[in-house]
């Protein structure tokens, strides 16, 4: 592991990644990371404190104002990124080995977000040189008035471990395209490809102090990072309890924060829907990645008229799922990525019934051979959609099959929910997928087909599913601020100073 230090403990030891190079952490302490499939310790991560993130915003605060990063133009921070993503392609594999490791999704699966990882930076690289200011139609024609877009300053980012580098990559790309700085807290259980992502940031040219990382605990690292005064923005993915006190810190300083939150989001088949696609469309957003992505398809809603085909043929298929080694090939499904998640998602299921619902399939753990966090996956009947089940935020392979009647019914349903992440709609009916996406409160709608993406599609969470935009060139905006400069070219006398305007 090149991104850590050799002790004389055989495991090895992830350190900070602080102003181009590896810092041990200030309290001399190290918690071990564990592969959630096989229980084993993959390595110790530094525990960064106060004065570890002290040290990396000092670092990214000097980096914004030393020439060699302030003095470059936008084609060449651009051609950095491309540059940058030029190397994670060719670090993909053992990058994504590592985080499949790390939190226990499918290595397929990590592989193929690895692949796309590069395009991301091809597209903020592409982007850098081409957003602009514009010049404003005055209505004095002595008056030039024109905008410029200039960087923030340092940004924390705080991400969550379902999909470290993507997420991490969704933040960096544009804010590093902008002319920002960056001190990065990963997820304590995944820290490993964020420190490995910096050290790639090194080698492909960023200066020291442009991109720095410190590990650590979210109560620890995560809350001295948002604490820390010198921020100039906070852009955030967890969750919305955790998000929710970011909010409050910013809003106390008056700086930007973009919140990418969780969801509970609406999976909905109608009668004329392509049932079979349907149904893999259902297996696709909640079973996919042990359903721990926060756009999971977890409250499914059937037409009465489909209702019984479609829950047999999500049961046939996730029936057949095969539980093992997410570095195995074969695999389907994973483990959840660590105990606490493992316990909570069972004590929803058991709230499930509690609550009134049946657990029509799964709901056990299964025995696969070896001793991981592994879960059935679950499908729910009997639930109503003001359940608990239906209304919290469970992240694991759980969901719940509702029947409805009417086209109204199922929208009110759908958005009677705190949360507006995502929404998929299963129909062959082009009006009624005009209605529904209208009608539908999330930030993205999927039309037959779920869990889509792309780095040139902005992306948004309604009401408690987050705060900002992430993806396509609205994302660039979220790391620039807006000047406005008025050039008078007159050089006569002020006429009147008390009515001085445009
Ligand atoms: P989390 O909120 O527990 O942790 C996210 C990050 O915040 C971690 O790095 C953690 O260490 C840090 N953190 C925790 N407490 C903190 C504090 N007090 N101050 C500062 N930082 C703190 O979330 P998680 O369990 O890692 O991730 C799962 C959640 O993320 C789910 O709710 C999921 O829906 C959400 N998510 C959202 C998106 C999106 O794009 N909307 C994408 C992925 C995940």
């Amino acid at each position: 592991m090149t991104a850590t230090t050799a002790t004389a403990a055989t495991t090895p030891r992830l350190d900070h990644f602080i102003n181009g190079e590896h810092r041990t952490p200030a309290s001399g302490e190290y918690f071990a990371s564990t592969n959630p499939a096989t229980l084993e310790t993959l390595y110790e991560v530094a525990r960064g404190t106060d004065e570890d993130v002290t040290a990396a915003v000092d670092a990214a605060h000097r980096a914004f104002r030393d020439p060699a990063w302030a003095g470059l133009t936008a084609t060449q921070r651009g051609r950095l990124l491309r540059r940058l993503g030029d190397l994670i392609g060719e670090y993909g594999d053992e990058l994504a080995l590592y985080e499949s490791l790390d939190n226990g999704k499918l290595l397929r699966e990590m592989r193929g977000q690895l692949k796309s990882v590069p395009e991301y930076l091809y597209y903020y690289g592409g982007l850098a040189d081409k957003v602009q200011g514009s010049q404003i139609p005055a209505s004095n024609l002595d008056i030039i008035n024109f905008t410029m877009r200039e960087p923030l300053g340092v940004v924390g980012a705080i991400t969550p471990w379902n999909s470290p580098i993507t997420l991490t990559v969704s933040k960096l790309a544009p804010a590093l395209a902008a002319g920002n700085t960056l001190v990065i807290k990963p997820s304590e259980y995944t820290s490993r490809t964020i420190v490995r992502l910096a050290e790639i940031a090194s080698e492909a040219g960023f200066p020291d102090g442009v991109v720095n990382v410190v590990t650590g605990y979210g109560a620890e690292a995560g809350a001295a990072l948002v604490d820390d005064l010198r921020l100039a923005k906070i852009s955030f993915t967890g969750s919305t309890a955790t998000g929710a006190g970011i909010a409050r810190s910013a809003a106390g300083r008056f700086i930007g924060c973009t919140l990418e939150l969780g969801g509970k989001s609406p999976n909905i088949v109608f009668g004329d829907a392509d049932v079979d696609n349907a149904a893999m469309g259902v297996v696709a957003g909640v079973f996919a990645a042990a359903g721990q992505t926060c756009i999971a398809g977890s409250r499914v809603f059937a037409h009465r008229s489909v209702y019984d085909e479609l829950l047999e043929k999500v049961t046939r298929r996730a029936s057949t799922i095969r539980i093992g080694n997410p570095v195995d090939d074969d695999t389907e499904l994973g483990p959840l990525a660590f105990e606490a998640q493992l316990n909570k998602v069972k004590s929803y299921i058991d709230l499930g019934r509690s609550e009134g619902a049946t657990v029509h399939y799964g709901g056990d753990r299964p025995d696969v051979g070896l001793p991981g966090y592994f879960l059935q996956p679950t499908v729910l009947t009997d639930a109503t959609n003001d359940m608990r089940v239906c209304r919290e935020e469970i992240f694991g392979p759980v969901t719940a099959v509702i029947p409805f009647d009417t086209e109204e019914e199922v929208l009110r349903l759908a958005n009677d929910t705190e949360y507006g992440l995502a929404a998929g709609v299963w129909t062959s009916n082009l009006q009624r997928a005009m209605r529904m996406s209208r009608g539908l409160e999330a930030g993205t709608v999927w039309i037959n087909t779920y869990r889509a993406m792309s780095p040139m599609s902005p992306r948004q969470g309604f009401k408690k599913s987050g705060v900002g935009i992430e993806h396509g060139i609205e994302s660039m905006y979220e790391y620039t601020r807006l000047k406005s400069v008025w050039i008078n070219t007159d050089e006569g006398p002020v006429a009147d100073p008390f009515v001085m305007r445009g």
